[in-house]
């Protein structure tokens, strides 16, 4: 961490790590000196280190909001709608984690905000549950946006959300990539989703986050090669389910 003389603070922005400690600490060392960590959801489920993962995040003193896989994790929601290799993982992150673990889990909102920003894992009107994905779930997240900048996850896919009052829709959908810089000022809404650390979905197995500077307001999207083999094995080792232990090596 940086000393608190530094007037703009240089924030990394995760989700969706998903228990997947060698992914984590890859965009850890990535990101250099930084003031904070911002998550919003998913630290857990599908991989092989839940509670280390846990650990590095309190001993950031992240600010981190909850997701469905904390939810289930703790059996705060049940896994019926997970599909079975998801449930399976949940599963046994339950029967992994002390109770004091699952309590700090159950402690954790559903939304917080922070710096002028609002964070959220689905949508601001389904917290826990809703991709925001598409036009009719954009809508009512732009709508329900109390501050002018959000980041989500949950699709794990990096995606930016920019209101433009001259799109017939209201706003434009971008897909971001490695190295993507934008500019947040204005006075347009903006929604930022920083793909997933532990478990990306866009094709690209490298691990995704993003650096959020709160003065120049401006955010850059990162891909960080990590150890995958080692996650992998250590997955294997627990028996986790064989496509989960695959998908880490296609990025899908
Ligand atoms: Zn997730």
């Amino acid at each position: 961490m940086r000393n608190s003389y530094t007037l703009t603070m240089r924030i990394a922005v995760v989700s969706d790590i998903h228990a997947n400690l060698v992914a984590f600490d890859a965009v850890l060392r990535h990101a250099g000196e930084i003031d904070g960590v911002w998550n919003t959801g998913d630290a857990v489920g599908y991989g092989p280190q839940p509670s280390e993962v846990i650990n590095r995040l309190r001993e950031l003193d992240a600010v981190w909001v909850a997701g469905n896989h904390e939810r289930a994790a703790t059996g705060a929601i049940s896994t019926e709608d997970f599909n079975e290799g998801a449930a399976a993982a949940a599963h046994w992150t339950r029967d992994r984690l002390s109770d004091a673990e699952k309590s700090g889990l159950d402690a954790l909102p559903e939304t917080c905000e922070t710096a002028g920003c609002v964070l959220v894992h689905g949508t601001l009107r389904d917290p826990i549950w809703e991709y925001l994905a598409g036009r009719y779930s954009a809508e009512a997240h732009l709508a329900l946006m109390p501050v002018r900048i959000g980041f989500v996850g949950h699709t794990h896919i990096p995606l930016l959300i920019r209101e433009d009052p001259e799109d017939d829709d209201g706003f434009e959908f971008i897909r971001m990539r490695d190295g993507d810089s934008y500019d947040l000022r204005g006075e347009h809404k903006f929604v930022l989703n920083a793909g997933s650390v532990g478990q990306p979905r866009d094709d690209d197995p490298r691990a995704s986050y993003g650096i959020f500077d709160t003065d120049a307001l401006t955010f850059t999207l990162h891909r960080v090669d990590y150890d995958i083999k080692t996650t992998q094995k250590l997955m294997a080792d627990e028996d986790l389910p064989l496509w989960l232990i695959q998908r880490l090596s296609s990025g899908r």
